[in-house]
């Protein structure tokens, strides 16, 4: 067995290759980037090596920097992680010639499957059924839209280079094929450096169904059944569950030999994934399942694998580099439960799933009964350099429908903030009455994007709850004037709260305070469906933020301008975004209260401003 071991990735990855590493009695070495100086992986390691700068073409794409790494720390393997250099078969060969281990297949292996078009012919040759299409040996447009009509519409071209879900166009109709073609070959060509295509039948009521395999030096290669990721939105997983809903015994047996044929085909030692396109329509059959391309690493979702196989598959990586052969045979492998999982992300559905960069300073997951795989802690920092995903949140039941509702409970009590997440999006959808029932395709997110993204309001007895505690007791703050005592009329108790993303809510106070003098707290929050809604007071009437009747844009606390979305002399609309403010570490969005012009605008992006300074005034249309 190799002693020691560094990983070439950063994040929940290098996180959970460490984990195993140390189980194992493996010392490990870290590398980092500027950006990921104080990161959790770098922390867990037994020794880290600072590699480049923040951007990952300086750093952890630096194939030489890595090996040198290794050399300086006497690292006897590496380890490439998902994503950065995993499935580059010449850092494979680099890493090989300096003489060190390099858990993951071998070079060859790789670049059988890594372009789209060698690897199915490959596959054909192999007997796996592969999706119908024409595999691109003659590039021009016209033969393209040829093989396209006679394929039949719709089609999907694919760059045979693509890979994370980019470099792809589904076309509907003849007349729109030229236009997609050009799109999808600039796309590739500046993401893959290759601008070659395929065309592919789009399989109607698609379901994303993959084999993990694993192969050993010795000629054995087992798979490990059946992953569904047809929880997908842009080509990207979402949601990942194991074993497949309706997937039957003959099925299952017919769909993981022909994955256990295409990485015999290509010779293939470690960990692997074998990812076929299924049509739905009918429920899952063997003659409607095709394979799609192969990932040759450890793939994301693994943990759903590891928990209903009860294998550490990152352990059997190691073992396998290390010449070991597989630990267990085929017939010793067997389903049990199931599992799900779901890719908790730094980002704001609401806004078309903009990457929300900042700070978690709040991270907190149940590890009881749910397996949380991360690189983040409280503290940490989501930067703009990498893949914004926060953790991996991981359950696994007797039955599919315990697995659904142990993964909503575990968003229900994680805590993370205050950048905005995912977190909402992920317990609505799977509280989607069509995933509950297992009837999934890769067009279920698009579908229902609408209600799926659209973030409820916090109810009424929390708003109230929340109003209480950040007016306090007994005495109340200037904030809370509204709130105040009237001479000869009972008291009025209502205040408005404003939300993080600039919604306004008229709230009563509770009735009768179940605690006497607690102090008034500036923010509080709310976690309902998964959804962390920060509150506090709004200042004065009207709508997000400090906003006075008479359209004066007042600063709700002191903070600094992050943007101005507006000019001078500008019309805007009634809600429209006019200045984003930061304070108290969390984005405040101030919008227009009505209709009309911007009158005044005081501040520009960067400035610091008080309480109640004036930002901007909108005079309202007549
Ligand atoms: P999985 O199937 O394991 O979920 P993905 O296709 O989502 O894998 O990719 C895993 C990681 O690798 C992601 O971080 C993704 O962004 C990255 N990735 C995959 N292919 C490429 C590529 N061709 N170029 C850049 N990044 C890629
Ligand atoms: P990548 O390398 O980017 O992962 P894939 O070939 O694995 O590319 O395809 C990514 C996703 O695109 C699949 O998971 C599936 O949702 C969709 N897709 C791919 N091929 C087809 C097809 N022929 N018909 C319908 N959907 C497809
Ligand atoms: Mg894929």
């Amino acid at each position: 067995m190799i002693k020691s071991l560094l990983i070439a990735n950063r994040g929940e990855i290098a996180c959970r290759v460490i984990r195993t590493a140390r189980r194992l009695g493996i010392r490990t070495v870290a590398v980092y980037s500027d950006a990921d100086a104080q990161a959790l992986h770098v922390r867990s390691a037994d020794e880290a090596v600072h590699i480049g700068p923040a951007p990952a073409r300086e750093s952890y794409l630096v194939g030489e920097r890595i090996i040198a790494a290794a050399r300086a720390t006497g690292a006897e393997a590496i380890h490439p992680g998902y994503g950065f250099l995993s499935e580059n078969a010449e850092f494979a060969l680099a890493v090989l010639d300096a003489g060190l281990v390099w858990v993951g297949p071998k070079p060859h292996s790789i670049t059988a499957m890594g372009l789209k078009d060698a690897a199915k012919a490959r596959m054909i040759a192999a007997g796996v059924p592969v999706t119908p299409g024409y595999l691109g040996e003659d590039q021009s447009p016209e033969r393209l839209q040829t093989e396209a009509d006679a394929i039949g519409y719709p089609v999907l071209i694919k760059a045979v280079a693509g890979g994370g879900g980019k470099g792809m166009r589904r076309v509907d109709a003849a007349a729109d094929f030229a236009e997609a073609l050009a799109s999808c070959r600039r796309e590739a060509a500046s993401s893959f450096g290759d601008d070659r295509v395929l065309i592919e039948k789009y399989i109607l009521s698609p379901r994303h169904i993959e084999v993990q395999v694993f192969g050993d030096s010795h000629g054995n290669v087992v798979h490990l059944f059946e992953r569904d990721c047809s929880l997908q939105r842009r080509h990207q997983k979402v949601i990942e569950e194991a074993p497949a809903p309706g997937m039957d015994e003959a099925t299952r047996e017919a769909v993981c030999g022909a994955a256990v044929r295409a990485a015999k085909a290509v010779d293939y030692e470690g960990a692997g994934t074998i990812e076929f396109i299924a049509d739905g329509s009918e429920g899952l059959r063997a003659d409607r399942i095709w394979f799609m391309e192969m990932n040759t690493r450890l793939q994301v979702e693994h943990p759903v694998t590891e928990e209903i196989t009860g294998v550490d598959l990152v352990e059997w990586q190691l073992r396998v580099a290390s010449g070991e052969p597989l630990p267990r045979t085929q017939d010793e492998l067997s389903i049990n439960g199931w599992a799900m999982e779901a890719r908790l992300y730094a980002e704001d559905p609401a806004r078309g799933f903009l990457p929300s960069i900042g700070r978690v300073d709040d991270f907190l997951y149940p590890h009881y009964r749910a397996r949380i795989d991360t690189g983040v802690e409280a503290g940490a920092v989501i930067s703009p350099f990498y893949d914004p995903m926060i953790a991996k949140l991981i359950v696994h039941r007797d039955t599919r429908a315990e697995a659904v509702e142990g993964l909503r409970e575990t968003l229900e009590e994680g805590v993370v903030g205050p950048l905005v997440t995912n977190s909402g999006f992920l317990w609505r959808l799977l509280g989607h009455p069509a995933f509950g029932a297992g009837v999934v395709d890769t067009g279920l997110i698009e579908r229902n994007l609408e209600s799926l993204t659209t973030r409820p309001e916090p109810a009424v007895g929390e708003r109230s709850r929340a109003a209480s505690r950040l007016v306090g007791t007994p005495g109340a703050t200037p904030w809370a004037s509204q709130s105040g005592l009237r001479l000869n009329a009972a008291p009025r108790r209502d205040v408005r709260l404003a939300d993080q993303f600039g919604r306004t809510f008229e709230t009563a106070l509770l009735d009768e305070p179940t605690i006497d003098d607690w102090p008034a707290e500036p923010v509080t929050t709310i976690d309902e469906g998964g959804e962390r809604f920060l509150m506090r007071l709004a200042r004065t009437e009207g709508g997000a933020g400090g906003i006075a009747s008479n359209g004066a844009i007042l600063a709700p606390m002191p903070g600094k301008v992050i943007s101005v979305d507006v000019a001078a002399g500008q019309a805007v609309t009634k809600g429209q975004k006019l200045l984003v403010l930061e304070a108290m570490k969390m984005e405040h969005a101030l919008t227009a209260p009505f209709d009309g012009t911007v009158a005044e605008l005081t501040v520009e992006a960067g400035a610091q401003v008080q309480v109640d300074a004036l930002l901007a005034r909108v005079e309202k249309a007549e």
